[in-house]
């Protein structure tokens, strides 16, 4: 039996700010079935797609992506803000949807040359975050195979960014 996935996403209008319909995917989270679900449908995706890594960004890229790495028995790298990591990294710099501008970092050694990468996060907005990962990516000659998210904001046009990448969402508003 499957569960309509999207009776787990709260809306919470005027959040972060007014105008603002922020989607929350914690009760999807804490629900087992429907988290098993979501994850369930990354791996299936990713599997069609020989996935050998993941890397998610920060933080709810982690809770997206881990489980489809440990199911995967493949190995997940975060990709984190300014002055998380310890070791050497690679920045990218993307821009916010609330605006301004931010960096993400990835370790040197997170993913290899000719590595199928899969990236995960939950929810694609403007699409700067995924942007930013797939540069990351990139610079250490990773190939970026697919990008999954739980839910993907189609007004804010965040796929013309990665129109050049598969991409599985298993929610749209
Ligand atoms: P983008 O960079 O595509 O504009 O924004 C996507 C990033 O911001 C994701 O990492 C996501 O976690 C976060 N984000 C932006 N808006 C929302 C939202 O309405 N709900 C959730 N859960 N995350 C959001």
């Amino acid at each position: 039996m499957t569960v309509d996935l999207s009776k787990f996403v709260a809306s919470i209008q005027d959040y972060p700010e007014e105008g603002i319909t922020f989607r929350d995917i914690s009760p999807l989270m804490a629900d087992g079935q429907a988290y098993r679900q979501a994850t369930e449908q990354i791996v299936k995706f990713a599997k069609e797609k020989g996935v050998e890594m993941i890397v998610g960004p920060e933080a709810r890229g982690f809770i997206v992506g881990c489980p489809v790495a440990y199911e995967l028995g493949v190995g997940f790298a975060p990709a984190r803000k300014k002055g998380k990591l310890p070791r050497e990294t690679v920045r990218a710099d993307y821009t916010l949807e609330y605006g301004g501008v931010e960096s993400l970092y990835l370790h040197k050694d997170a993913v290899k040359p000719g590595q199928k990468v899969l990236i995960t996060d939950d929810l694609l907005a403007t699409g700067g975050t995924i942007r930013a990962t797939i540069d990351l990516i990139e610079q250490l000659g990773g190939i970026v195979v697919g990008c999954a998210f739980i839910i993907e904001l189609q007004d804010l046009k965040g796929r013309e960014k990665i129109k050049d990448y598969d991409t599985l969402v298993l929610m749209e508003y």
